[in-house]
């Protein structure tokens, strides 16, 4: 399964580029440096140059994660994660920010937020729910194809006065194929057109059936104007997380999902994460795609300074290498060297995967044999 450049077999073997593609024009063999051969093809070289195989497997190399799951006692109830999607203009931001402002803590903090995809309020009650600012279908499709399904609950907004429209039908199926329980937020019911009861009755089309209709899936009457309506649909979305229960090991080495990152010109790359399991400290020496990194400082979504941030924080992380993708997953390891070893071994894999990809010429293959 694994496949290898010429010129990084030479690399390994200490020769020149040059000659191993000479040694494989004389068994038959038409390549360039930069091509990519197979494992078979590689041992045979290797042999023809007099060195010795070791066979090292992917997971020696590569963290592997799946393998390593956390023990039920170590299990402790998390908040839960919470996207909103629906049609443009039916009130995603508005309701984001409406409810951002319910946060006892932004009062307390004298309400200095700063935008980083994603924000963690604290309940009148005490609980913690996270959401993610990112409202595009988009991302949330390009997160899961990426394989970091990061939420927990979708809130389906529907503005009461234009119903379910195309981006409406849109989020129901990505929320369907996600497998992910929704929360129907009926949005600007302070405007005098609304019609909520419409909303209901359309999505039976749909198949979501509210419980209003009798139906399983919670709905709740909003304003992201006025407020109304705002902490019913609190209350709904911890009676949904309590249901999920939803829980992580927050004893161990943090894996934390990479929500957004950017390059920023006086602190450096800057990633936001959410933390998935575990705890992230500062000082933590990680991997996050293909690349390495040791976390000098964070700051949640109030810019705090943050030292530790549990399963479900989204915290601003200075100290990356490079600058990693959306839906990348930073996972704390040992050492510097470990760290470094994996960037490295994903940075050889991704490049292996576009060579393998790009057509040799002619003129490459005379030159690399001249
Ligand atoms: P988005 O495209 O889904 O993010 O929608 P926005 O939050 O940008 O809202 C679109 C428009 O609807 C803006 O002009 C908002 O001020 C307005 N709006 C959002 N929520 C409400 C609401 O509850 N009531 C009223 N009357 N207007 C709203
Ligand atoms: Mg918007």
């Amino acid at each position: 399964p694994e496949a290898i450049t010429v010129q990084e077999l030479a690399n390994r073997m200490a020769e020149k580029g040059a000659d191993l593609v000479k040694a494989m024009f004389k068994m038959g063999m038409m390549v360039t440096v930069n091509q990519t051969i197979d494992q078979d093809t590689a041992e045979l070289l290797v042999t023809e140059f007099g060195h010795n195989i070791e066979r090292v497997s992917e997971s020696d190399i590569d963290l592997d994660t799946s393998y390593d799951v956390d023990a039920d006692e170590t299990l402790k109830t998390r908040p839960p994660v919470v996207t909103i999607m629906g049609h443009v203009d039916h009130g995603k931001t508005s309701l984001l920010d409406a409810l951002r402002g319910t946060d006892v803590v932004r009062g307390e903090a004298g309400g200095i937020t700063q935008h980083m995809g994603a924000y963690q309020i604290k309940t009148k009650g005490g609980d913690l729910v996270t959401f993610l600012d990112t409202p595009g279908h988009a991302a949330f499709t390009q997160m899961r194809m990426r394989g970091a399904n990061v939420t927990d609950i979708v809130v389906l907004v529907v503005a009461a006065d234009d119903g379910i429209m195309p981006q409406t039908v849109e989020a129901i199926n990505h929320t369907k194929a996600a497998g992910v329980p929704m929360i129907v937020a009926i949005n600007k019911i302070d405007k005098p057109e609304a019609n909520a009861q419409k909303v209901r009755e359309r999505l039976l089309e749909h198949e979501i059936v509210v419980e209003d209709m009798s139906g399983d899936v919670q709905d709740v009457e909003v304003s992201a104007k006025t407020g109304a309506g705002l902490d019913e649909l609190i209350e709904k979305i911890l009676l949904q997380a309590e249901l999920l229960e939803l829980k992580a090991n927050p004893d161990r080495t943090a894996d934390a999902t990479v929500i957004e990152a950017k390059l920023d010109k006086g602190k450096g790359p800057l990633a936001t994460v959410l933390v998935r399991r575990g705890t992230l400290k500062v000082g933590d020496i990680f991997v996050v795609g293909t690349e390495s990194g040791r976390v000098r400082a964070m700051h949640d979504d109030k810019g705090r300074q943050i030292k530790e941030a549990p399963p479900a924080l989204p915290v601003e992380v200075l100290g990356l290498g490079g600058v990693p993708m959306a839906g990348d997953m930073l996972s704390v390891v040992e050492s510097e060297q470990r760290a470094r070893e994996v960037a490295l071994y994903r940075h050889e894999q991704a490049t292996a995967k576009r060579t393998a990809m790009a057509p040799a010429s002619l003129d490459t293959m005379f030159s690399a044999l001249q």
